[in-house]
C-alpha cells in the first residue's frame, strides 16, 4: 500500500499543475488506504468528498507545490476528524472518583484498568481496582496479579454478583482512604443484551464520574457497531485504543470518533503497566494513511520552503534563471535538511543512490567559500565570470582555478537539472521525460 501511495504522490509531484483527474486518482488511493485501515466505509465516503472539495480549490491546484498541498489537506482533514487532543484524565472533585471501563471481552479492559491505576499512582493518587468480571474465574486473579505488582489494592468481594461487588468496592475505597475507584467489568465476545444490562446496572449503582470504552485496535469494520451499541445503551465519555503496539493501523479510531463523537483519550501499547500513552491525532492520521516516511519528507521540505523560499526566487528557478545567490540558498537548505544523504535516502530508491557514492557535505563548505569570494555582480550574473575573474576568485578563496571551475560546472549542471524538472512554460518545448 505504501508503495502505491508513494507512486501516486510521486506521480503528482512531478507534474506542475494538477487537474481534477489527478485529484480523483489521488482520492481513489486515499480511499483504498482508509478502507484497508478498517475505517468504516461511510466515514471514508464523506471524508473523501470533503477532502476532494478542499483539494479542488485554486489555492491548492495553482500553488507551486500542489502535490504537497494535497497531502497536507488530507492529513489536516484526518487530524481534524480524529479530534482534539485531550488525553488528560480529568477527575471531578468527588471522592472517591469512580472510573468504569467497558468493552468487549479481550479488548484489553483488565490491562487498561491496571495501566490507569499505574498512571494515577504516578500522579500521587491512591487508586483501588475493583474486579467485576465474575464470569471468567481467572479474570479476578489477573487483576489481582497486576495490582500486586504495582502495589495497588484490589477489591474482589464475593466474586459472584458484579453489581454488588462494584457497590461494595466504592465503600471499600472509602474505608481504606482510596481516592479513585477503577471498575473493571466483564465483556462478552459480541454485543449482547446481558452485558449491556449489567453495565447499566453497575453504572446505576456506582454513578461513575467517567466511563471509558476500551477498543482493540485490531477490531475491523465491526468496531463502529460495537461502539455505537455501547454509546446508545450505556453511554461512555472517551475511548482507550488498546494493542496499538501491533501493526494495526487504527482506522477504527477514526470511525468511532466520527460515528459516536467520543474522543480517543489514550493509546495502550503493550502489556506493561506504564504503556498507556497520550493520544496524538496527527500521529494517528499518519499511521492510518501508512505513509510516515513520505509524509515526513514532504513536511520537512514544505516547512523549509515556507520559511525560506521566496516567490521571486522560486520563479527564477522555474524559469531556470538561477543565479549564484540562489545556489547558496539551495546549499543552505540541503544542509538544514540534515544533509543531502538523509534527504536522498528518504526518497524511494534513495538507498541505492547513496551506496553508489557517499555524498560529501564538506563539498558544500568549499563551494560556499568560493562563492563568498565573488562580487555581488558576479553572483547575480554568473555569465560574466571570465578567466581573469576566476583567477581573482581563486586567489581570494585560497583555492586553485580548477576548483572554481568545478563549482561553476556544478552550478550549471544544477541549473540544467532544474530546467528539466520544472514544467516548461510554453508547450512547444514538449518535455516528455519521466522525472
Ligand atoms: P479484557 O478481556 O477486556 O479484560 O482484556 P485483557 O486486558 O485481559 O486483554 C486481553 C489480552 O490482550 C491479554 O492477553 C492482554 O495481555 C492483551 N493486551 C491487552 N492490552 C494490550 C496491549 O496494549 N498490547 C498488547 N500487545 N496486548 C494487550
Ligand atoms: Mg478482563
Amino acid at each position: 500500500l505504501s508503495d502505491r501511495l508513494q507512486s501516486i504522490f510521486g506521480g503528482l509531484r512531478s507534474k506542475g499543475r494538477l487537474t481534477e483527474d489527478d485529484i480523483n486518482a489521488a482520492m481513489r488511493e486515499i480511499r483504498m488506504a482508509l478502507l484497508e485501515a478498517d475505517v468504516n466505509f461511510k466515514v471514508v465516503k464523506s471524508f473523501v468528498a470533503r477532502t476532494k472539495e478542499r483539494c479542488l480549490t485554486a489555492e491548492v491546484l495553482d500553488s507551486l507545490t500542489p502535490a504537497q498541498n494535497v497531502i497536507k489537506v488530507v492529513l489536516d482533514e484526518l487530524t481534524r476528524l480524529l479530534g482534539e487532543t485531550d488525553s488528560r484524565l480529568v477527575l471531578s472533585s468527588r471522592i472517591p472518583n469512580v472510573i468504569m471501563l467497558v468493552g468487549l471481552q479481550g479488548s484489553g479492559k483488565t490491562t487498561a484498568s491496571a495501566k490507569l491505576a499505574y498512571l494515577l499512582k504516578q500522579q500521587n493518587h491512591n487508586p483501588l481496582l475493583v474486579a467485576c468480571d465474575v464470569y471468567r474465574p481467572a479474570a479476578a486473579d489477573q487483576l489481582q496479579t497486576l495490582g500486586d505488582e504495582m502495589g495497588v489494592r484490589v477489591y474482589r468481594g464475593d466474586g459472584q454478583d458484579p453489581v454488588r461487588i462494584a457497590k461494595e468496592g466504592v465503600q471499600d475505597a472509602i474505608d481504606n482512604l482510596r481516592d479513585v475507584v477503577i471498575i473493571d467489568t466483564a465483556g462478552r465476545l459480541h454485543v449482547d443484551e446481558q452485558m449491556m444490562q449489567e453495565a447499566r446496572d453497575i453504572k446505576e449503582a456506582t454513578k461513575p464520574d467517567q466511563i471509558l470504552m476500551v477498543v482493540d485496535a485490531m477490531t475491523g469494520q465491526d468496531v463502529v457497531n460495537v461502539a455505537s451499541a455501547f454509546a446508545e445503551q450505556v453511554d461512555f465519555d472517551g475511548v482507550i485504543m488498546s494493542k496499538m503496539d501491533g501493526d494495526a493501523r487504527g482506522g477504527g479510531a477514526l470511525s468511532i470518533r466520527e460515528v459516536t463523537g467520543k474522543p480517543i483519550k489514550f493509546i495502550s501499547q503493550g502489556e506493561k503497566p506504564d504503556s498507556l500513552e497520550e493520544f496524538h491525532p496527527d500521529r494517528m492520521a499518519k499511521r492510518i494513511l501508512g505513509m510516515g516516511d513520505v509524509v515526513s519528507l514532504i513536511e520537512s521540505a514544505t516547512k523549509l520552503q515556507e520559511e525560506q523560499m521566496e516567490a521571486e526566487q522560486t520563479e527564477r528557478m522555474m524559469k531556470a534563471q538561477l543565479n549564484l545567490n540562489d545556489f547558496l540558498e539551495m546549499n543552505k537548505r540541503v544542509r538544514k535538511m540534515g544533509g543531502i544523504s538523509k534527504l536522498v535516502s528518504a526518497l524511494p530508491g534513495g538507498d541505492k543512490a547513496l551506496s553508489q557514492g557517499q555524498v560529501d557535505t564538506s563539498a558544500l563548505d568549499r563551494m560556499e567559500n568560493i562563492i563568498f569570494s565573488m562580487t555581488a555582480e558576479e553572483r547575480l550574473h554568473p555569465d560574466i565570470l571570465n578567466g581573469s575573474r576566476r583567477a581573482r576568485i581563486a586567489r581570494g578563496a585560497g583555492v586553485s582555478v580548477t576548483e572554481v571551475n568545478q563549482v561553476m560546472k556544478k552550478f550549471n549542471e544544477t541549473k540544467k537539472m532544474l530546467k528539466q524538472m520544472m514544467p516548461a512554460e510554453d508547450m512547444s518545448s514538449g518535455r516528455k521525460g519521466k522525472k
